[in-house]
């Protein structure tokens, strides 16, 4: 099989998994398979692949057809700027969530060594995002899962990010303790267990951990607003992505703790997908 054929019997299966970017992804997996560049695979394309390429090839359309997530099976994926290693045990970094990322970037602007706190950090995507983006910040990351962790910890050493601090803890069990930040932000757990079922299906190899946010899907931003409050400097932001239709209620429960200026963004789809607000 040449690698031109390659790519269009992957096109053709993914699409038949009903997987929607079908050319979008066999791209992804011809790059992954021969190691070879876009413009190396334009001027290659007639190539043979290897026994070797056209097994792992194999192995990754089985995995792709019960819909098993790309991002496990190529065990890194690119969020904001940077590049996240992820895999079983972790939330993959989804594009919308770089909006969030995105409005921190704004209101830390033209800030000196400001102080950064992300909760329920996951693979460390956010915080490691901005920690980059603000060489001179501090940055913990609060995660509960051991799984989750090493994935922060092994983003930390990917990235250089040195400017963070990964700590393991619940937002259940109290504040991070210690200093005030200027910013908290989190991409918490926020589907409410009745719309799992319409979920991707790669969302359901993801851990429920990181997903499933309580009855109404607002459990850790109650916990947050309530527990976190204090951790926040005056006139620091808090910034939360919320689920389809939370966005609302979100900015009331921070309008009811006392936080001003609460603001709404859209996402690229145009669904309400951050919120944030500062404390007075
Ligand atoms: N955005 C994810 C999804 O809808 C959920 C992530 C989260 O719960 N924070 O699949």
């Amino acid at each position: 099989m040449t690698i031109f054929e390659a790519y269009n019997h992957t096109k053709q299966k993914l699409k038949a998994a009903g997987i929607e970017d079908s050319v979008y992804e066999a791209k992804i997996i011809i790059k992954h398979i021969t190691g070879l560049n876009n413009s190396q695979i334009l001027t290659e394309y007639t190539k043979e692949l290897t026994e070797f390429q056209q097994n792992n090839l194999t192995a990754i359309l089985r995995q792709r057809e019960i819909r098993y997530p790309l991002q496990y099976i190529l065990g890194e994926w690119d969020f904001y700027k940077y590049k996240f290693k992820v895999g079983v045990g972790v939330l993959i970094p989804r594009s919308d969530t770089e909006i969030l990322v995105e409005k921190c970037c704004e209101y830390l602007q033209g800030k000196t060594e400001p102080k950064i706190l992300d909760l329920c950090a996951g693979s460390g995507c956010i915080g490691i995002s901005l920690a980059k983006d603000f060489p001179d910040s501090a940055v913990v990351l609060l995660e509960k899962y051991p799984e989750a962790k090493r994935y922060i910890d092994s983003n930390i050493e990917l990235n250089a990010a040195f400017n963070t601090l990964a700590v393991m803890g619940d937002i259940f069990e109290g504040d991070a303790g210690g200093q005030p930040y200027d910013l908290i932000v989190s991409n918490p757990p926020y589907i409410p267990p009745k719309e799992m079922a319409i979920t991707s299906p790669e969302t359901k190899f993801e851990p429920e951990t990181a997903l499933l946010g309580g009855e109404d899907g607002l459990d850790f931003y109650r916990a947050i607003i309530e527990n976190y409050k204090s951790s926040l400097k005056d006139g620091g932001m808090l910034a939360f992505e919320v689920g389809i239709n939370e966005a609302k209620c979100v900015a009331e429960l921070l309008k009811n703790a006392g936080f001003v200026n609460v603001d709404i963004t859209k996402d690229l789809n145009s669904i309400e997908r951050v919120v944030t607000a500062i404390k007075e």
